[in-house]
């Protein structure tokens, strides 16, 4: 797999194009933001340990029937993937209420939610990612009925698949936010999954094992984020090389 061009830097990732127009890699940086790009930091090995994490969880989804875009890791901090038309919506499923929901609804961090609760939101920094809902999609066309249909069931299967994964070895899932493109008309999971896109809790203490232990200033990010890979088995062994 030949890399081409920079297509995109983002906050976290880089996108970069290769010899097959279906196919991309995605190069995992050490950088890492919070508050739409207000807080920065570089984070030694977080690349290495998102994107080997990003690949176990994105081959546990698609064995539970989840279709994503992850083909292989190419190198320590890059993935080949399949190119998508990126649909510009975050789908966020919450298990327990923390973050942005706590803020607007003025409810308890950790407060269960049974059902799960779900919310759109426009990926837009200017606009801060606001909060949007079916109908605003539909009047501004940014996906049909159908994609929206799809979306929300893929990130509700994706949440019965990843609380099993975590529940199992003590942690909890609080929420995450999944962004999904088209392929040749099928929608598919794209982005990552880590924990710089989730919450997750040491089920027994609740001690946070994710990016909120960078926006809280509470240290040990990277640390947290190994513990998590080695608790699941994630193949860490070349972090360091
Ligand atoms: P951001 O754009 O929010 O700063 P990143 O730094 O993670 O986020 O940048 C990665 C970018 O790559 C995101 O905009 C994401 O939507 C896009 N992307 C992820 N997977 C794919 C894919 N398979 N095809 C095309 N674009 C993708
Ligand atoms: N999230 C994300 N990218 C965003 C916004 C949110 O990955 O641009 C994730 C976040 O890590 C959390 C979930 O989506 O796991 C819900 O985030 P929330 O709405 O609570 O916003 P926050 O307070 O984290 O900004």
């Amino acid at each position: 797999m030949q890399i081409g061009k920079e297509l995109y830097s983002g906050k976290a990732k880089s996108v970069f194009e290769t010899d097959d127009p279906d196919r991309l890699i995605l190069r995992f940086r050490d950088d890492t933001s919070a508050f739409d790009g207000e807080k920065v930091a570089q984070l030694a090995r977080k690349g290495t340990v998102n994107n080997k994490f990003n690949a176990f969880i994105m081959q546990r989804l698609e064995d539970a029937g989840i279709p994503t875009h992850f083909d292989e890791l190419l190198s320590k901090n890059e993935s080949v993937v399949k190119r998508l038309e990126m649909i510009p919506l975050e789908c966020v499923v919450r298990n327990i209420a923390a973050g942005s929901l706590c803020k607007r609804l003025g409810v308890q961090e950790g407060m269960d939610l049974d059902p799960p609760t779900f919310e759109f939101f426009l990926k837009n920094d200017e606009l801060h990612d606001p909060m949007i809902n079916d109908y605003h999609i539909r009047s501004f066309g940014w996906a049909t009925d159908e994609e929206v249909a799809q979306m929300k069931k893929l990130t509700f299967e994706a949440n019965d698949a990843l609380k099993a994964i975590f529940q199992a070895e003590g942690m909890l899932l609080v929420d995450y936010k999944l962004e999904f493109g088209r392929y040749h008309g099928r929608v598919l999971l794209g982005d990552e999954f880590t924990p710089d896109g989730c919450r997750l809790w040491d089920a027994d203490t609740r001690k946070k094992l994710d990016k909120d232990r960078f926006r809280q200033g509470l240290g040990g990010v990277v640390e947290a984020y190994e513990e998590v890979a080695r608790r699941l088995g994630v193949d860490l062994s070349d972090v360091n090389a």
